[in-house]
């Protein structure tokens, strides 16, 4: 029988020589019956053979040896590289200099949690507590990567088509993976994930809520279907797919927005104008727009339930053709004329609200709407509606609640960094990129994921998602709340090391540019340093 190690990948406290840049002692092994390394970073424990990864690709087994697979991805201000990959020191040969592998400017450097390792729960101090100045402070940022069970995604999707009912079940390969949540403006609002999918159901929804929720954080592409509604194709940072239809434009606004924005253009031009809108159509006579410009009133007549003057609710069914109702023919949303008002030959403009569709009538002499050819000067106004429309995108906030055992890798009293959090005097990012803390109770974080490095986000089969979590803090204030100091490390020591759990493998270090240029650099957060 041959005996095999037992390793979590970090050392214990007792173990680890706190004196870091001088040799560390080895890691914690435990003595088991096998020939497998057995991983205990989540409550999966996988057991690895020699040579083969665990069930979530992120660790494997080299030659005994438990090792984290992926790079650890640290931000470099002013890279002009998108990527690029370092090797460090090997096992054993911790005295590799690594000066030559960094930049000598280590003040634009941020390590991320992106690789960085963790256990779940966390029972141990974070893999990198990674001492800093910033503004001649002596910082602290805290790195790991979270596992996340409480979890969700929030997206929006820049289109006034109708994409579903709200509350209707947003499904991926069959499964529901989610809900349509309320609309905002201009854009149609998916909540996805969350703890009830990913534990809730059955172990296929678990695992296709988890696959769906990593390909989204990802950047990579979906496809879901909405029950009662539309297939979409969502993707962050690009156009939606509305069955089979990549989006265009965002509407400038709503159907009354769109006739105060547009009314001093149109007047002269036009004798009517009916912008087309599945929440509140807008009539340019009736319109305070209108009357303050003394249009005179036309006679017409619009089906539906008047809210205001010139603002209509509920003139169509929600669709995906005009202004989001589900009428192709403009003239099906209008009443016969008042043939006490209106009068032949009267000018009409029916657009939506993103100037993709638009008519111009004009009426006869029995007050019907005849089509025509739309005047240029009319047509350039309706051009404008589509000039001032914002391109259509997906966007996709990752939710997740760092609240939990994750504080422990933090400090033995966590109820102290929540406060502290709470106090804005620690700094939450992941990956770098700036979260928001939602108020109340418990951390609670969002964050665009654009923002993130790509590739930010995995899994591991419990079903979890992991997402890398940074705390940055005054060094003062990270003593206060009951931080791990007797592991805090120098950058450079950080850089040359890695994380306790790479002791056994070539150490990668991944460089990336920060993805989104106003991003607040994470160790510049004004409330923080006062
Ligand atoms: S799923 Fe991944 S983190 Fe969890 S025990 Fe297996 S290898 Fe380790």
């Amino acid at each position: 029988m041959t005996t095999h190690i037992k390793g979590d990948g970090l050392p214990s406290s007792d173990d680890v020589n706190l004196q870091w840049g001088m040799e560390r002692s080895a890691l914690r092994n435990e003595q088991m019956i096998g020939d497998k390394v057995e991983c205990n970073a989540c409550p999966v424990l996988c057991q690895i053979s020699d040579g083969r990864v665990g069930a979530c690709d992120r660790y494997a087994n080299r030659k005994g040896i438990l090792i984290r697979i992926d790079p650890v991805v640290v931000l470099r201000q002013g890279s002009t590289c998108a990527s690029e990959i370092s090797d460090l020191s090997e096992r054993g040969s911790l005295s590799v200099s690594v000066e030559d592998k960094q930049p000598s400017d280590s003040q634009g450097m941020f390590v991320t949690g992106i690789g960085s390792s963790t256990t779940y729960p966390d029972y141990k101090p974070a893999p990198f507590i990674v001492a800093s100045q910033s503004r001649g402070v002596d910082m602290v940022t805290v790195v790991t990567e979270g596992i996340f069970s409480y979890c969700s995604l929030k997206v929006k999707i820049d289109t006034d088509r109708y994409l579903g009912p709200e509350q209707a079940a947003v499904r991926c390969n069959g499964e529901v993976v989610g809900h349509v949540t309320t609309a905002e403006y201009g854009s149609q609002m998916l909540s996805l994930g969350g703890v009830h999918h990913l534990t809730g159901g059955t172990k296929k929804e678990g695992r296709v809520t988890m696959n769906m929720m990593q390909d989204l954080c990802n950047l990579h592409p979906v496809e879901v279907s909405i029950d009662g509604g539309a297939n979409v194709v969502l993707q962050a940072g690009q156009p939606p797919i509305v069955n089979g239809i990549t989006e265009q434009r965002m509407r400038v606004g709503c159907g009354s927005a769109a006739i105060g924005i547009f009314a001093q253009q149109w007047l002269g031009l036009c004798d009517e104008v009916v912008v087309v809108d599945d929440h509140i159509t807008g009539v340019l006579s009736e319109h305070q727009a209108g009357r303050c410009l003394n249009m005179q009133p036309s006679g017409i007549r619009i089906k539906g339930r008047k809210s205001t003057p010139g603002r209509y609710f509920q003139v169509a069914n929600p669709g995906t053709g005009w202004g989001g109702t589900d009428i192709q023919d403009p003239l099906a949303i209008l009443d016969p004329w008042d043939s006490a008002v209106a009068w032949s030959g009267l000018r009409l403009l029916m657009t939506s609200t993103t100037g993709e569709h638009s008519a111009w009538y004009v009426l006869d002499d029995q007050l019907q709407p005849q089509i025509a050819e739309m005047p240029a000067s009319v047509r350039r106004v309706v051009d404008r509606i589509g000039e001032n429309c914002e391109p259509s995108m997906v966007s996709v906030l990752f939710l997740g609640g760092a609240g939990g055992s994750l504080r422990a890798g933090v400090t033995d009293n966590p109820v102290q960094l929540t406060h502290a959090i709470k106090r804005a005097l620690v700094n939450v990012t992941c990956g770098g990129a700036p979260s928001y803390v939602w108020p109340g109770g418990g951390i609670t974080i969002m964050v665009d994921v654009m923002r993130m490095p790509p590739g930010s986000f995995g899994t591991v089969p419990t079903p979890a998602i992991v997402a890398p979590i940074e705390f940055t803090m005054r060094l003062s204030d990270y003593e206060t709340l009951g931080g791990h100091m007797g592991y805090v490390r120098s950058l450079d020591n950080s850089l040359k090391y890695g994380a306790w759990h790479n002791d056994g493998a070539p150490k990668q270090i991944r460089w990336v540019a920060p993805p989104a240029s106003d991003s607040p650099w994470p160790l510049d957060n004004p409330p923080m340093l006062g």
